[in-house]
């Protein structure tokens, strides 16, 4: 009688070996679109697995922040080259474990290489400022220097590109790294990993340890020997991860939660709205820290953007995202299906007008999966929970607006302020919502998601604490400046009181 073969097991990576957990324990990764299906297992964390990944980061470290920028840019340009090549494969594998469609698992593994690409360029360039001396015979700049360990903590819904935006600027700068990844998605980190190791990445410059939050994560965040921390997560895990951070002052960069709107001015270009309305809301089944759950719409078009929203929002397709004809795919796990079936419930009770969807889709080809209909809910008033918090799934709340004034005030009412969109062609509104949304990212004429590795990204509020991510922010997060005075005058000059 034939047997299922044993599930492979993922071990760690520290030090350049993979490595068993000290638990000993593993957990398994399922596909969220056909829980039958086993991705692997993976090893189990806990403090004992975080000090050895940390001690060879620590070493490793020593020896990686002296070899030249450009050296280190190599690799990262390798990697990218090697990326390139395993697109497919590695979008497959994330497809199988997260269960986004498979063209925004190519999206994402493509934001991996055009980070990796970016990071490798800075290798040429990590600019500092030379700049005049007050005084004479005095020469005076800045230079970038790095820091040291970098532990990192990522969540689930990009779980190749979000590593990706934390490890190549970190790595680039001199850095080394302890990647603690979402407990969902950790083969895409394994495949990154692997991938900048072939690359020729020293032993115990990038390590990889698997496992839960509390168990794997805190430690990481609490190290003494960890100087800067780099979360992406939910807003009350950022809280946690801050106040691990605070008693030793570490740099700590938190990205977190969004509720983002999209503003239908009653000049809009209505079906370039729908369009962005059922991307934005319904792209990566609503599991994107920029996805438009919230749609303020000028009462005088209201009802016309409703009723060609909900025609195209019937029409979309759900299943397993590695079915082409497939648009959105299944929640992450049964407990992020169970918060979106809570706030449908929640919406029906404060009196929202359920337009389209509002159920698990539990029979048939969805009967192993997480999957739920893409719901819009309508006549929301902007203080509802439906419009007020993160629900992170294929809901979206349609809000009437009077004016434009109305509309700024409802996309500011919120905790969060990752993202925002206009779409009209008044030039004069466009520029105002542009100054008056306080957001760290604003879209006119396009939704809410789409960001490029060559901007900063984040958000304000309790979406972010001031940091950014991408770009050149990325680069100031993970430098320390160095302010340099070198005096060729052979004397004593004393600034502000000699040249005076
Ligand atoms: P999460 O906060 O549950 O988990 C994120 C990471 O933190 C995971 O690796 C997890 O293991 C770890 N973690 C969980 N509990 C912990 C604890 N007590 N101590 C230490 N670490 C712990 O988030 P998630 O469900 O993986 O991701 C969804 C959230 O991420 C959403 O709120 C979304 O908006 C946010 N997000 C934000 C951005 C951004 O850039 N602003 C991007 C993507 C996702």
């Amino acid at each position: 009688m034939a047997t299922a073969a044993a599930p492979r097991v993922y071990k760690n990576f520290i030090n350049g070996e993979w490595v068993e957990a000290s638990s000993g324990k593993a957990y398994e990764n399922r596909n969220p679109a056909n829980s039958n299906e086993m991705v692997g297992m993976f090893v189990s964390s806990s403090s004992e697995d975080v000090d050895a990944a940390v001690d060879a980061a620590n070493e490793a470290y020593k020896s990686w922040r002296l070899v030249p920028a450009p050296k280190r840019a190599e690799i990262l340009y390798r990697a990218a080259e090697l990326l390139l090549l395993r697109k497919e494969e590695f979008s497959k594998d994330m497809t199988r474990e997260m269960g986004k469609v498979l063209a925004e698992t190519r999206g994402d593994v493509q934001e991996t290489i055009d980070m990796t690409y970016y990071m490798a360029g800075e290798g040429r360039r990590l600019f500092g400022q030379t700049t005049p001396s007050e005084l004479p015979n005095k020469f005076a700049m800045s230079v970038r220097q790095s820091i040291g360990v970098c532990g990192m903590i990522t969540p689930w819904n990009f779980p190749m590109a979000i590593p990706s935006w934390k490890m190549m600027p970190a790595l680039v700068a001199g850095n080394t790294v302890v990647l603690k990844p979402a407990e969902d998605t950790p083969l895409s980190s394994y495949h990154l990993v692997q991938t900048l190791t072939e690359a020729g990445l020293p032993k115990g410059v990038v390590n990889l340890v698997n496992g839960y939050g509390p168990t794997a994560s805190a430690p990481l965040s609490q190290h003494k020997e960890v100087p800067v921390v780099s979360f992406t997560g939910s807003t009350a895990v950022g809280r946690i991860i801050a106040e691990a951070c605070a008693p030793d002052f570490k740099h700590v960069s938190l990205e977190m939660g969004g509720k983002n709107i999209i503003i239908v001015m009653d000049d809009a270009n209505l079906d370039l709205a729908v369009d962005g309305a059922v991307w934005g809301g319904f792209g990566t089944t609503g599991q994107r820290c920029t996805a438009a759950s919230r749609v303020a719409v000028h009462k005088s078009v209201y009802g016309e953007f409703a009723k060609r929203l909900v025609e195209r929002v019937k029409k979309l397709r759900v299943g397993d995202g590695r079915d082409p004809d497939v648009d959105m795919g299944p929640c992450i796990n049964e407990q992020q299906l169970k918060t979106v079936m809570s706030y449908v419930e929640i919406g029906k009770t404060e009196g929202a007008k359920l337009l389209t969807g509002g159920n698990r889709l539990d029979t048939g080809v969805f009967a192993k999966g997480w999957f739920h209909e893409p719901t819009i809910f309508s006549d929301c008033s902007a203080k509802m929970r439906i419009a007020q918090e993160e629900i992170f799934g294929p809901v979206v709340s349609l809000i009437p607006v009077n004016d434009f004034a109305e509309a700024v005030e409802v996309a500011n009412g919120v905790q969060y302020g990752l993202s925002a969109s206009i779409y009209t062609k008044d030039v004069n509104q466009a520029f105002a919502a542009i100054r008056d949304i306080y957001t760290g990212i604003v879209y006119v004429n396009a939704p809410t998601i789409g960001a490029e590795t060559h901007l900063p990204f984040g958000g304000t509020k309790q979406t972010g604490n001031g940091h950014r991510e991408a770009a050149i922010a990325a680069i100031d997060f993970y430098t320390e400046w160095k302010t340099l005075y070198i005096d060729y005058s052979d004397k004593l000059q004393r600034a502000q009181i000699d040249n005076n």
